[in-house]
């Protein structure tokens, strides 16, 4: 099929509207509660209903950004609330992905709001397939800009309030370096080599970098209570001191967390790109690439060992603590 029969039909489907998506419960101060812990909110208007009602909303309101938690599916995908639609609002994507263009990344998410929320309403959303862009290429690659808006309603006896929408905008596109053999070190002829982006480095971080350079990992040390700190500050969040030397290190402790990049792949970086927060032995964390492990092998509380690397970037070289397993 040529791309204009295909890509008829996809401009075909702009427009059409996917029925409703439920919430599981009615907007609530609990969920309130605990995403303001998780977002570092405190603001009373959330959960405290003397001061709601006095407030100047009148009542007890939860967080506007919270607006697309109340309709999520919860920790199973796809698991959504009774009523909601079958169809799958982002089948346009499926459709443009089975000609080619595998790869996605989200690029806006614009709220909209008409007014707060009060506890007890129930909240569901429509979908509308905006706009699908004509082909484009960008530094990720060539593909397409889709927009879909999501209108949420407030169920009312006299006819639903409209209560806000979501504009949320994705590019589905072919990965610029797709289907290429990866080779190392490979310099494809006439194109400038992207280098990696030099790390910001101040007074606070001067001695970290120069410790590196000369294979040592140095963790900033309070000089009056001894509390370990990274990344480097200027004062202790402990006891507030200014006062401050270094310890060196062993470079070996344990994987605390980690997440693998897959997708965009920026250059000059090698995917899939594991990254972890290591707890190191002498108590404090750190993050750090992982080297010489397949990212299927990496497992919470596995051993490693710092490994010092040189690198080019746009700024000179630069040596970087890298992770790797201890044998
Ligand atoms: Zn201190």
């Amino acid at each position: 099929m040529s791309q204009a029969t295909w890509f008829e039909g996809v401009k075909a489907m702009v427009g059409k509207e996917y029925g409703r998506v439920n919430s599981w419960d009615p907007v609530n101060s609990p969920m309130a509660r605990q995403w303001c812990e998780m977002m570092g909110i405190d603001n009373p208007c959330y959960y405290d209903a003397n001061y709601g009602e006095s407030s100047p909303h009148g009542y007890l309101t939860v967080p506007p950004a919270m607006l697309q938690v109340w309709c999520m599916e919860g920790l199973h995908i796809n698991n959504y609330a009774p009523g909601s639609t079958k169809e799958n609002p982002y089948e346009v994507l499926k459709m443009i992905e089975s000609h080619g263009y595998p790869a996605v990344v989200a690029v806006n998410s614009e709220l909209e709001f008409e007014r707060n929320l009060s506890v007890g309403e129930s909240i569901y959303y429509t979908t509308r397939l905006q706009e699908v862009g004509e082909e484009k290429t960008t530094a990720l690659g060539t593909g397409f800009f889709v927009t879909l808006i999501m209108t949420y309603f407030s169920e009312k006896a006299g006819g639903d309030e409209k209560v806000g929408e979501l504009l949320f905008r994705v590019f589905k596109f072919k990965p610029a370096n797709a289907g290429a053999p990866k080779k190392a070190d490979e310099k494809p002829a006439g194109i400038p080599q992207i280098k990696r982006p030099a790390p910001g480095v101040s007074d606070d971080t001067k001695f970290f970098w120069e410790g590196a350079k000369e294979g040592k990992l140095l963790i900033q040390r309070c000089k009056s209570c001894g509390t370990l700190r990274h990344p480097p500050g200027p004062s202790c969040p402990s006891c507030h001191s200014f006062e401050w030397d270094t310890l060196t290190s062993k470079g070996v402790g344990e994987i605390y967390s980690f997440v693998v990049m897959h997708y965009p792949e920026v250059p000059p970086f090698a995917y899939p790109n594991p990254i972890a927060l290591i707890q190191l032995d002498e108590g404090t964390r750190i993050v750090g690439g992982l080297e010489d492990i397949n990212p299927k092998d990496i497992k919470i509380g596995m051993r490693v060992e710092v490994v010092f690397k040189v690198v080019e970037t746009d700024q000179g070289e630069i040596t970087l603590p890298l992770f790797k397993p201890v044998l």
